[in-house]
């Protein structure tokens, strides 16, 4: 049985969630404490802080509408984990009298870990040092039973979230300083609720300044993992821990990829689409998001005419990654050089890939849609979870991409095979 992503974590009670957190970020995201779980807490937030929309950079920086929960929008909105430099990620283990912890609570902890940790160095080239501490090292068990909580698939924050986090910081606090960490890991043990299979309960609850505090800050960026990803194919030990980095993806801001119809939007060319098989990176959209493209990485075609662009293997440190063609203020086409390296284990087809950015469309709605060059094709891969059809969606040399209605096209027109370097020429017929 293949986990089908329609089946998981969103649904429109979910995004209700979402909406109440966020609309209360905006409220209190001015009035926090020095304490790092808390929004507001970083100095610039998730994100390439330094861009102003003054910048040659400025036509790029679409954003999104207020009442948008989570945007695709540069630069993120504040009340978000800081994605770069040091981060302190806060793990717990917790179990219930219902679902006592089976084994040692630090095998849990080793499902995810060090994975995660080299994870986000690698697909940030080293700008994110993400650093997992564990004060306790045990089971931290819950004074309720697991049942009690109410918790399922798209629980709310309130009630029963709200009471478990506020459990968690009374069991916790003896031992935790709560305002020595950025971010919160809830490892639940894994015979609480559903097998991810039937039921994906995983969840992260971000920006939310109106959780229970802790040693004065509150616990605004906290995400739980329940059950284990295990599709039975025998590769839990490689790709079981790639729910985390996806629901931490939300702790820094980003929103999911993945529609009410699963990952055919964008596929697996980024985690926020497709956190089950093989291996994945982040869009390079995502990554100048989170601050680890320097400008100078990213091509801002605003203007009409003809421009020619390099780029390089967006898994490799260095070299031009992105061009971005805005539509206007809120959208954009984006376009990237995929290659198998790095996180990317899955690229069946290396190619430049095409995908357009919308900052007004929400989480969980299809922000992200990607081009596919060969429509139908039924794709280059059968790993089990990655998406078929879009894997062979890159446009390689001699292929173009068209919108003609916006007057844009990119074509491939070379590609060094030993410097694994592409060049696109990008024409606009209108301006941005
Ligand atoms: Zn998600």
């Amino acid at each position: 049985m293949q986990p089908q992503p329609r089946r998981r974590r969103i649904s429109p009670r979910r995004l209700a969630a979402l909406a109440s957190v966020s609309a209360l970020t905006f409220a209190v995201s001015t009035s926090a404490g020095h304490g790092h779980l808390s929004p507001g807490a970083s100095v610039a937030g998730a994100g390439p802080g330094s861009l102003s929309p003054t910048s040659a950079h400025g036509p790029c920086l679409i954003s999104g509408d207020r009442d948008v929960q989570m945007s695709e929008g540069i630069p993120t909105a504040p009340g978000y984990t800081r994605s770069t430099g040091t981060v302190r990620a806060l793990t717990l283990m917790i179990d219930f009298s219902d679902a006592p912890g089976e084994g040692d609570a630090l095998d849990r902890y080793r499902e995810f870990f060090p994975q995660t940790r080299e994870w986000f160095a690698t697909s940030s080239y080293g700008r994110l040092d993400y650093r997992p501490e564990i004060p306790v090292p045990d089971w931290l068990r819950m004074p309720k039973s697991f049942r009690a909580y109410g918790i399922e698939r798209g629980a709310p924050f309130d009630p029963g979230y709200r009471e478990l986090v506020r459990d968690i910081v009374a069991e916790a606090d003896p031992e935790v300083d709560f305002q020595s960490y950025d971010l919160l890991n809830v490892l639940v043990t894994p015979n609480a609720g559903p097998a991810a299979l039937d039921t994906v309960l995983s969840v992260t609850f971000a920006g939310n300044g109106e959780a229970p505090t802790a040693d004065g800050v509150p616990v605004a960026n906290a995400s739980f993992v329940y059950s284990r990803q295990d599709d039975g194919s025998g590769s839990y030990d490689l790709t079981g821990y790639r729910v985390l980095p996806h629901e931490n993806g939300h702790v820094f801001g980003l929103p999911d990829l993945y529609t009410a119809e699963g990952g055919g939007a964008v596929g697996h060319w980024d985690i926020m689409s497709e956190d089950w098989g093989a291996n994945n990176d982040l869009l390079a959209w995502h990554k100048w998001k989170l601050g680890w493209l320097d400008a100078s990485q990213v091509g801002c075609a605003a203007n009409r005419g003809t421009r020619e662009y390099a780029l390089t293997p967006l898994a490799r440190a260095g070299g031009p990654k992105l061009v971005f063609i805005p539509l206007d203020g809120h959208s954009g086409y984006a376009v990237e050089l995929r290659t198998r390296a790095g996180n990317d284990e899955a690229v069946c087809r290396p190619g430049i890939l095409v995908y357009r950015v919308d900052a007004t469309v929400d989480t969980g709605m299809g922000p992200i849609t990607v081009h596919d060059s060969r429509r139908d094709s039924g794709g280059c891969t059968r790993a089990p979870n990655v998406h078929a059809e879009l894997s062979d969606a890159p446009f390689t040399p001699g292929e173009r991409f068209e919108d003609r209605r916006a007057g844009i096209r990119v074509a491939v027109t070379a590609a060094d095979a030993e410097t694994e370097t592409y060049r696109i020429r990008v024409t606009r017929t209108s301006r941005s």
